[in-house]
């Protein structure tokens, strides 16, 4: 699919990944709807790319948001032809708390509960709630709008693309929620290939290693660095706009579908 002229709606799209997607796609000549939080800095850059990004404030969770912000696409730009999943939040808990001294102001479902106590199902429930049902809540609102779209000489309408992690194939100590959320969204990504290939709609997956964004920077540099130096090559954090180039390949490349395609510059996460 020709990037030029297509609507795109990005979840998440006003920080990260998602930011950089937006970016790329605007400045490639997509209409992109950036559909991200309130309190995200979604409205800013919307602001900033003039005409050809509105925000759309909705919470992938929550059925009548999304289902509004989809309609409000449709209302400004047409159609959608392309949906990218970046919405996504990273969270960590061990099955069993482990630390022996355990201050008293540090939060259940962290990764400092006393030992042996279980996870909270709270924040268990919520990864999953926002990383892989919230991801299949824009897929399939996103899906009825891009069935209606003329194909194109290939016989294409839309195409999807989600973000996983390789924390969905290597999840390390106290990612068990996160990377179960992301083994889902691999999970579902050839199932809903096969769904939608009558429709002529692909969907792929893009599962990231580390990348250099708002979600990692609360990390003090010197941990960044050596995150960095622990991918093979190169020996840096990946950034928005590499992440951003994979997502216009996939746009574009019509053979691309029902795949996981990994960006990580061969990293293989160690259990800690
Ligand atoms: P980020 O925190 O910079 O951006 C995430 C965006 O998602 C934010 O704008 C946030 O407001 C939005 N969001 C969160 N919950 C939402 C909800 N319920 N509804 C709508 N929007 C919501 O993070 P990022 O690093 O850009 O991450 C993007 C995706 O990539 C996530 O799914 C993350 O799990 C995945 N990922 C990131 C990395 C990395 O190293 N940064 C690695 C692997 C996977």
């Amino acid at each position: 699919m020709d990037i030029q002229n297509t609507v795109a709606v990005v979840t998440g799209g006003g920080s990260g990944l998602g930011e950089g997607t937006s970016r790329a796609l605007t400045a490639r000549g997509s209409k992109v709807a950036i559909l991200d939080l309130g309190r995200s800095r979604g409205a800013e850059l919307a602001h900033e790319l003039g005409e050809s990004a509105r925000f759309l404030e909705a919470d992938v969770t929550d059925e009548d948001q999304t289902a509004a912000a989809i309609d409000k696409t449709v209302a400004a730009f047409g159609t959608i032809h392309a949906l990218i999943n970046c919405a996504g939040i990273a969270t960590a808990g061990r099955t069993l708390g482990k630390r022996r001294n355990v201050s008293p102001d540090r939060t259940e479902g962290d990764m400092f509960r006393p030992q042996g106590t279980p996870l909270a199902l709270g924040p268990f429930r919520r990864t999953i709630e926002v990383n892989l049902i919230g991801t299949f809540n824009t897929i399939r609102l996103a899906a009825a709008q891009m069935a209606k779209n003329e194909p194109t000489a290939d016989g294409e309408r839309g195409v999807i693309i989600n973000t996983a992690s390789v924390a969905a194939f290597d999840g390390q100590i106290g990612q068990a929620a996160y990377s179960a959320s992301k083994g889902g969204v691999v999970g579902m990504t050839l199932p809903i290939a096969r769904d939608l290939a009558r429709d002529g709609i692909r969907c792929c997956t893009i599962a990231p290693g580390i990348f250099e964004t708002p979600m990692l920077m609360d990390l003090p540099e010197v941990a960044r660095q050596s995150l960095g130096a622990s991918i093979p090559f190169p020996q840096r954090l990946g950034t928005p706009a590499e992440y951003a180039a994979l997502a216009c390949h996939i746009v574009e490349n019509v053979m691309l579908n029902g795949e996981t395609i990994r960006l990580d510059g061969a990293i293989r996460m160690a259990p800690q």
